[in-house]
């Protein structure tokens, strides 16, 4: 098995970009998280959740996720030379779990939903002695992501809000807690879902952890049905704004995005693009933002294109 030959996570370039500059009327800097050796923010976050688990003996990992998680982990345990198990739902699509088995993981289907998964990976963990990387919950995963702040903070002034999409919140709390921990603590994020998969925008207005129902969107990375609760106790003291964007708006904001930057992003990653390109109420004041450009595996031409006839217009 080989050794480490390939980082787990990079230092991503920040850009300051011209169109989105352009259409939002405010100076926008892209963090470019997409550049990732697995394409998503997801590197830093489940690198160092397999590089805990090797420090503390582990000898194989176990992860539930539909994507970039799995994926992630998938990569960075190959690199460790640990073996790994991702679980994945019915809905991943197939290109994600090709992906995922030529990081040589074992993948298993299980279950319709990321939930299903997750309760048969952490017992499947249990059953055979493998430490299990949770996708989105685990302040080690916070942590990791929480880098990318700390890299930011040489990188451009102190920004008027920082946009991120959020799915299990992940992502937000790792976001959050790199602002807090440079002393960026009035630095507003906009937290953005699209509508299908509004878990963390209706947990923050009943104030407590809301279950949704079901999952609807093009954005599968943001289908989590709870978000982890550390994102809603950092929205008690930090200022924090949810945002929701329809499927539609997230996939015109990967189409422009691709020609804008010549960069292929999820829809997931397209519902933080579109609350710039579509100047979100909440950003009006601003004068510059930062937007993570979170990235993602799942995606090509061809599957752009058939989410753009197939998704229904605005
Ligand atoms: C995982 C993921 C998200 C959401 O991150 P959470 O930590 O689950 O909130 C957003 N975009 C992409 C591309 C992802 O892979």
């Amino acid at each position: 098995m080989t050794r480490t030959s390939s980082p787990l996570w990079v230092d991503t370039p920040v850009w300051q970009s011209g169109p989105l500059s352009t259409a939002s009327g405010k100076t926008t800097f892209l963090k470019m998280e997409a550049f990732q050796p697995t394409g998503s923010f997801k590197a830093r976050g489940m690198g160092a959740a397999c590089v805990a688990a090797r420090d503390a003996g582990a000898t194989r990992v176990v992860c539930s996720s539909g994507g970039n998680a799995g994926y992630s982990v998938a990569y960075a345990a190959r690199q460790l030379g640990l073996p790994a198990t991702i679980v994945v739902p019915r809905s991943t699509t197939a290109r994600a779990r090709t992906l995922i088995a030529q990081q040589a993981a074992e993948v298993i289907v299980h279950g319709e939903v990321w939930d299903e998964a997750h309760a048969y990976a952490t017992e499947l963990a249990a059953r055979t002695h493998a430490a299990y990387v949770h996708p989105f919950d685990d302040p080690i995963v916070w942590a990791g992501h929480a880098e990318m702040i700390r890299e930011l903070v040489r990188q451009v002034p102190k920004p008027g809000a920082v946009v991120a999409s959020v799915g299990g919140g992940g992502l937000l709390v790792g976001v959050v807690q790199g602002l807090r921990d440079v002393g960026w603590t009035d630095v507003p994020v906009l937290a953005v879902e699209t509508e299908g998969a509004a878990s963390f925008a209706s947990s923050f207005r009943a104030g407590e952890l809301v279950t949704l129902e079901r999952i609807d969107t093009v954005a599968v990375t943001l289908g989590a049905r709870r978000v982890a609760l550390r994102s809603l106790e950092l929205a008690r003291i930090h200022p924090m704004q949810p945002w929701l964007v329809s499927d539609r708006a997230a996939v015109d904001a990967c189409l422009r995005f691709a020609d804008d930057h010549r960069v292929l992003v999820e829809p997931a990653c397209g519902a933080a693009l579109a609350a710039v390109y579509d100047i979100a109420e909440p950003l009006a004041g601003c004068d510059s933002i930062v937007v993570v450009v979170c990235g993602g595996v799942a995606v090509t031409l061809a599957m752009l294109d058939e989410w753009n006839r197939s998704v229904v217009s605005r």
